[in-house]
């Protein structure tokens, strides 16, 4: 059986940290979702569509990845796309309080998802999309941050705002 995960988040930007966890899951596992979540209490810079874009575009080469949006809750398109493992990225303590919430959450609703952290590499425990759109609305660079391709789309967003 197809070793299939879901990595869900709102990505609004991918960032260097996001694709790092998606390309090491994507070497344990034999597909990989990401799943753009449609939330409707987050406000976001990019549209789901422009989000799933940037994700594509950083994503290309990598026959195994494969990026969706959905407005439906993460368990339930897990079950859908046959995966059996929700994929999350850990950075810092702060983060766990919240993952712990949302994973023990999804483990009542199903308890066959598993869900998988991986930590972060350094060099990325402390980026966040919210930091690099910050950093980027005060004109600083943000090549270290994140892809060429989403570097051109922040930079164009902020000029049109
Ligand atoms: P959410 O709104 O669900 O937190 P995000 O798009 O912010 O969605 O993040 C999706 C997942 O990626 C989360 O598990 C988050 O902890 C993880 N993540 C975000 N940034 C990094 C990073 N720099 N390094 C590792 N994991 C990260």
């Amino acid at each position: 059986m197809a070793n299939i995960c879901v990595y869900p988040g709102t990505f609004d930007p991918i960032t260097n940290g996001h694709f790092d966890i998606i390309k090491r899951g994507s070497k344990l596992f034999d597909k990989v979702y990401v799943v753009i979540s449609i939330n409707s209490n987050k406000t976001t810079l990019f549209t789901p569509e422009e989000r799933k874009q940037m994700i594509e575009e950083v994503v290309a080469g990598f026959d195994n990845i494969e990026v969706l949006v959905s407005d439906e809750l993460t368990v339930d398109i897990a079950k859908e796309l046959g995966a059996s493992t929700l994929l999350r990225g850990l950075r810092a303590i702060t983060d766990f309080e919240y993952e712990l919430q949302i994973a023990s959450a999804n483990r009542q609703l199903e308890e066959e998802i598993e869900t998988v952290f991986m930590m972060t590499k350094a060099e990325y425990s402390f980026l966040s999309s919210s930091i690099v759109k910050e950093i980027a609305s005060y004109g600083r660079g943000i090549k270290s941050f994140v892809s060429p391709c989403v570097e051109k789309r922040l930079r164009d967003k902020l000029k049109n705002k």
